[in-house]
């Protein structure tokens, strides 16, 4: 049987692990899936969740994106070579004032985020390009459209991964290959509790008292319910990638969260860039009732609506 081989980053936790999962148990059985994580040490809840899969339509293998030759040895021991589907979805995430973090700090956001990107496609682009054959998805965010309150670092890491890809896209045409970016929003996995956890923790001393109340008081405290109200299971956004891989002409961009959709829209609305901004610091500083009041109005039309809130692109399966 002619499978494609699928290569996944950060698959020991949330949406890698729910899209090695999801691809290797496809009962066409058309893909072999290597899931690869930094720390196989960490590759319990992968294993128990691949089941009989494992062995079969899926290997576990180590890789760091941070470190060339990890990359390189993961690749090396594949057959061929091989990788028909690249799925780059090792991140992190990174909030709070810039003043209250270190440049180290955000350095390694960007290495993880965007370099880590770069350094695969080092490694894989050439042999693709060989072959006239091959999908690189990545997972972006919506923040690699559009900035949020105190996510400075992580939406300039996203915007760097989709600029890059942007113009990688046009060479990669040349050669028959696809990109896809998938752009979810907030997504209920580890990423949120750390990123939270970490916010909780950040020593805001050397920020001036009405940044570090935006960042306590409005930033931090609205969190949990930006979360619980437009936040995604990584099964859900496992199951939009999934269909992208399955196109015959699969999108450049997919948004996996038509909830959010109203916001990004809004920078296409006004080339001077003033809407997305000018809206974001009114919901924020002068209507804060009406954003409440939104989060649950949303909350209530997620309910009725269900899953039925999905949508993909262009484009037919197969
Ligand atoms: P997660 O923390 O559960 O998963 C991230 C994975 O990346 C972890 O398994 C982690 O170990 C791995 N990782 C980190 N550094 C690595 C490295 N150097 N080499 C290899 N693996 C490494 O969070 P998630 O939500 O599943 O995040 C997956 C992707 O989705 C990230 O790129 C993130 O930016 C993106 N995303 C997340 C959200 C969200 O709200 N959770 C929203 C939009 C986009």
């Amino acid at each position: 049987m002619n499978q494609k081989v699928v290569l996944i980053t950060g698959c020991s936790s949330g949406i890698g692990l729910a899209l090695a999962t999801r691809i290797a148990k496809d009962e066409k059985k058309r893909f072999m899936v290597y899931a690869t994580m930094r720390n196989l040490s960490k590759g319990e809840a992968l294993v128990e969740a691949a089941g009989r899969t494992l062995g079969r339509t899926m290997e576990i293998k180590q890789l760091d994106v941070c470190n060339e030759d990890s990359i390189k040895a993961c690749v090396d021991s594949l057959p061929e070579r091989r990788v028909d589907i690249l799925i780059s979805n090792a991140g992190m995430g990174m909030i709070g004032p810039i003043e209250c973090q270190s440049i180290d700090d955000m350095r390694s956001v960007m290495d993880t985020n965007f370099f880590g990107l770069v350094r695969l496609l080092k490694e894989i682009l050439p042999d693709m390009k060989r072959r006239k054959k091959g999908h690189i998805v990545v997972i972006s965010s919506v923040m690699g459209i559009q900035g949020i309150l105190f996510n400075d670092i992580y939406a300039a890491s996203k915007f760097a991964v989709e600029g890059f890809c942007e113009s990688l896209a046009v060479q990669a045409l040349r050669f028959n290959l696809n990109i896809s970016l998938i752009e979810p929003g907030p997504v209920i996995t580890e990423f949120e509790r750390k990123v939270y956890d970490e916010g909780l923790k950040t020593d805001l001393s050397k920020a001036d008292k009405v940044t570090a109340d935006m960042f306590t008081n409005i930033y931090l405290k609205n969190y949990k319910q930006i979360f619980e109200t437009l936040g995604q299971s990584a099964d859900d956004v496992a199951e939009h990638t999934f269909k992208i891989i399955t196109m015959e002409n699969p999108p450049f961009r997919h948004q996996t969260n038509t909830l959010y959709t109203p916001m990004t829209t809004l920078k296409y609305a006004d080339p001077n860039g003033d809407l997305p901004i000018d809206t974001f610091y009114k919901m924020v500083f002068e209507h804060d009732k009406v954003f409440n009041a939104s989060l649950n109005f949303l909350k209530l039309l997620r309910w009725r609506k269900g899953a039925a809130l999905t949508g993909i692109g262009r484009g037919s399966t197969n």
